[in-house]
């Protein structure tokens, strides 16, 4: 820890905030970023949720099958190995409990306070802080604010006509309804993506009838799924190189395999094809004598242009007696089920809506409004000037704001890795803002227009904007064209990119009134 860190804030004449930092979520992003703030010696920070405990999208997503969709070696913090994971592919309980785990290791449970929902927040150029605003009606003040609220945060109902009308019962897959008895309902799924892979066939284990309405088929490869043997988890635990070899093995893997062949693409459009056609032999040899079926859950778009997902039985699923694929387009729904365009109504208990989240969308990223300097407010400035952040980190007229998952900051492959980049980014500029004596640290426009500038030069040449995901739908594009949620680079660009970004790429200064006596953040000591 710094010696400049050590110093006690002395608040001159100035406003003195409530927290140093205060971070906006307390699922991985919040959590990873609350382990960066303590590993550079800030603890003066606040961690706040709207939910009633921690963990994001795994306090969210319980839908029955819920798990983890790339190995789980890879879906953890390099810092902090995963104690509880029975399985290569750990399930949503098991997630959770390892985001439990990581709080309880850095100490963070006392920075956390939870059902406390952010309506938007103001900076206060004066004071050199910004103002956040609960549902509640409270103010807190901090000098830093960090928005890890996520990608997958806000979920989207399909807009069909009726929906209001039908008097079963509906369910969003990111809002689980467990006191509800689903056995022996006749159920209908809207949407085949990531999560309804997942949760249909399980939903098949228990429906009398179930019915998947699906607009776009999904890519969809075997999963090497396995429990973990307690000895290999105790090495992978405790003998960290091993591990770390590992994780690299996996980041190269993924690097090659997804973010590569992605980003890269008009250098290697074949390899696209080939995985393609591979991919459709594939689903016809796991559907033996069905061809007609697997043409139906076959995409014509090409693997890799939304997330690619594992499953062992989901095609199986189709096979069974009871279980009815819809391609028919949904024309509306009724008080007693859903119509398709031919004209057919299929009656049921419950519509289960596993139809994703707004990505990157006005309004809901971020899900407040937040108001910068000179009054700009990043929704709009976003959706005026379209998603733009240095490194997919912090943006021009937002001093001592950071995002987690900012647009261009996600590397294809796992979040978690992109969260460790990116958090460590914030707190590294952080740490130097205390050791320089600054109260507003932002990012200068030239550094951030140029990264902006590669990130559509190479945008416009991945795989999500080309031919092979022409139809696929993708939220890796966003409502504006551009394939902001994605960052367009290697993983290894990212983690350099944030790991060693120059501090001449930021502006650090001090707040007028304090110029003499400098505020520096105020620490109380290592933790941990
Ligand atoms: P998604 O990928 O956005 O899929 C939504 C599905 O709903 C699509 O099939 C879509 O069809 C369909 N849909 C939406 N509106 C519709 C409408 N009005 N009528 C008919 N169909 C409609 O959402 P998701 O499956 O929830 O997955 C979101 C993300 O969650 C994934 O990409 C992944 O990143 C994440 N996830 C992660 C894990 C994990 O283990 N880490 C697990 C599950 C999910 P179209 O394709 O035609 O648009």
């Amino acid at each position: 820890m710094s010696t400049a860190l050590q110093r006690a804030e002395r608040p001159a004449s100035g406003e003195r905030p409530d927290y140093d930092v205060v971070v906006i979520g307390a699922g991985f992003g919040g959590i990873g970023m609350g382990v960066e703030l303590r590993k550079a010696g800030i603890h003066n920070f606040l961690i706040v949720d709207k939910n009633s405990d921690i963990g994001g999208t795994w306090h969210a997503n319980t839908y029955p099958g819920v798990a983890v969709d790339i190995p789980s070696v890879y879906y953890s913090f390099s810092y902090e190995p995963p104690k509880q994971w029975s399985r290569m592919f750990a399930p949503g309980a098991e997630v959770k409990a390892y985001a439990d785990q990581v709080v309880d290791a850095y100490g963070l449970r006392s920075r956390i306070r939870l059902n406390t929902k952010v309506v938007g927040g103001e900076w206060d150029e004066q004071q050199h802080l910004w103002r956040g605003r609960t549902d509640t009606g409270e103010v807190v003040t901090s000098r830093f604010v960090v928005g890890a609220v996520g990608g997958l945060e806000v979920p989207k109902l399909p807009e069909i006509e009726g929906i209001g009308k039908f008097a079963g019962k509906v369910v969003h897959t990111a809002d689980w309804d467990h006191d509800y008895d689903y056995r022996g309902k006749q159920i209908a799924v809207i949407g085949t993506g990531a999560t309804a892979l997942q949760l249909i066939p399980e939903l098949a284990d228990v429906a009398s009838r179930l019915t998947v309405f699906q607009r776009r088929p999904i890519w969809v490869v075997p999963k090497a799924d396995f429990p973990i043997p307690e000895l290999a988890k105790n090495i992978m635990v405790n003998v960290g190189p091993l591990r770390r070899v590992i994780r690299a093995a996996v980041t190269l893997g993924i690097d090659f395999g997804i973010s590569g062949v992605g980003v890269f693409h008009s250098y290697i459009p074949g390899v696209v094809k080939l995985a393609q056609r591979g991919g459709g032999a594939l689903y016809k040899a796991q559907l033996p004598g069905n061809d007609a079926l697997a043409a139906q859950l076959t995409p014509d778009y090409a693997p890799g242009c939304k997330r690619p997902s594992v499953s062992n039985r989901y095609l199986r699923t189709f096979t069974e007696e009871h279980v009815e694929l819809v391609t028919d387009p949904i024309q509306k729904i009724t008080k007693t089920g859903v119509v398709t365009a031919d004209g057919k109504l299929r009656k049921i208990d419950v519509l289960v809506c596993a139809t994703g989240f707004r990505v990157m969308e006005k309004g809901f990223t971020p899900p407040y409004p937040l108001v910068g300097r000179d009054g700009v407010e990043l929704g709009e400035f976003w959706d005026r000037e379209r998603y733009q952040a240095y490194q997919g980190v912090s943006v021009p007229r937002f001093p001592n704001m950071f995002l987690i998952t900012g647009p261009y900051g996600f590397a294809a492959g796992s979040y978690l890795a992109m969260i460790e980049c990116t958090s460590r980014h914030a707190a590294r500029a952080i740490k130097e803002a205390g050791r320089r004596g600054a109260t507003a640290v932002e990012i200068k426009q030239e550094p951030h227009d140029a990264y902006f500038r590669k990130c559509q030069k190479r945008g416009a040449q991945t795989m999500w904007l080309s031919d092979a995901c022409a139809d696929s739908n993708t939220y890796y594009v966003n409502y504006q064209g551009d394939p902001a949620p994605i960052r367009p680079s290697t993983h290894f660009e990212m983690w350099l990119g944030n790991k060693y970004f120059p501090f001449s790429h930021y502006s650090f200064t001090a707040r007028p009134a304090t110029a003499a006596a400098p505020v520096q953040l105020k620490t109380v000591g290592a933790q941990r």
